[in-house]
């Protein structure tokens, strides 16, 4: 059982809720507090009160030494300032340095993508690697890099956005302007266009309990995001050579059905398959927790 003193608080700023919590050195939450996250025409400073709420509520029952935030968006090399966020309207915002002085805490800052690496490198998927890169598959795709045991945030704090890499020359139009971006072949939007392509008109969630159940057309887009999922991993794995690939996001409940024919387009993708160690697959173990879990645990480190 972890001391009182190492109890910290993780906040995962998302783009609908802010999810806090009091979490121990164990990884394990202890105590949670929720706030619908304001929307985005809200000034920044309802926004750093509304997250400063949650955590005086999780702070007046809890021994609390530090708090951790993940948020979606750009955090700066610093790990204090989210210089974009699309959910909300911080431009440039000094979010560490405002909310350690409103909250008399230490309080340590990093996009949602790397706390959730952090998570499943300390408490899950990714416990013992030490070269890991995270794939998160919801909306579009998430990613962050774990280099010999560190976040690798680059050189801007911009390191890891994977989605918007082309992996079809002229391909599908992106919401970024550009075409043929990884995220228009794999994520959650490109799922339902491929079932709704074949015929069905379903949410993500559905097609994967129909996929499941058997259904053809659920797997046939399984089978589409996941080959270009091994496409797309193989481009990364040539540039980083990781020992696992962790894949998170809600997509990623599906489990093999997704993992399967990824495993099999990466090694029939990746340079030099036959003659290397090809990286594991493996399905995030800490769900919609991680973000806020690694954001407490980056806290307790400082870091
Ligand atoms: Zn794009």
């Amino acid at each position: 059982m972890a001391e009182r003193a190492d109890l910290t608080v993780g906040v995962d700023i998302g783009g609908s809720k802010i999810a806090a919590a009091v979490v121990d050195a164990d990884g394990l939450v202890r105590a949670r507090a929720d706030r619908t996250t304001p929307a985005r025409t809200t000034a920044p400073v309802v926004v750093e009160e509304t997250i400063a709420d949650a955590v005086a509520e999780l702070c007046a029952g809890h021994a609390v030494v530090a708090v951790g935030i993940g948020a979606a968006g750009f955090v700066d090399a610093s790990g204090t300032r989210v210089m974009f966020a699309p959910h909300l309207s911080w431009r440039d915002e000094p979010l560490g340095e405002r909310l350690q002085h409103r909250l008399g805490l230490p309080v340590v800052v990093d996009n949602d993508a790397n706390a959730a690496l952090w998570a499943e490198h300390r408490f899950g998927a990714a416990r013992g690697a030490d070269d890991v890169v995270l794939i998160t598959l919801g909306t579009g795709i998430g990613g962050s890099i774990l280099v010999a045991g560190h976040r690798y945030r680059g050189h801007g704090g911009m390191a890891g956005e994977f989605g918007h890499t082309r992996v079809v020359p002229d391909g599908r139009p992106c919401e970024c302007g550009r075409t043929g971006c990884w995220e228009q072949y794999c994520s959650g939007k490109a799922l339902a266009r491929f079932a709704r392509e074949a015929g069905r008109d379903l949410a993500g969630p559905e097609i994967t309990a129909a996929a499941r159940a058997g259904d053809i057309v659920g797997q046939g887009a399984f089978a589409e995001i996941g080959r270009w999922l091994g496409v797309g991993l193989a481009n990364i794995v040539a540039g980083l050579d990781p020992e696992l690939i962790v894949v998170g996001g809600g997509v990623s409940a599906a489990g093999d059905l997704l993992l399967a024919p990824a495993r099999r387009a990466l090694a029939e993708t990746l340079v030099a398959a036959e003659h290397r160690e090809v990286p594991a697959l493996r399905i995030a173990a800490l769900g919609a927790d991680a973000g806020m879990i690694g954001a407490a645990d980056l806290a307790r480190a400082g870091c």
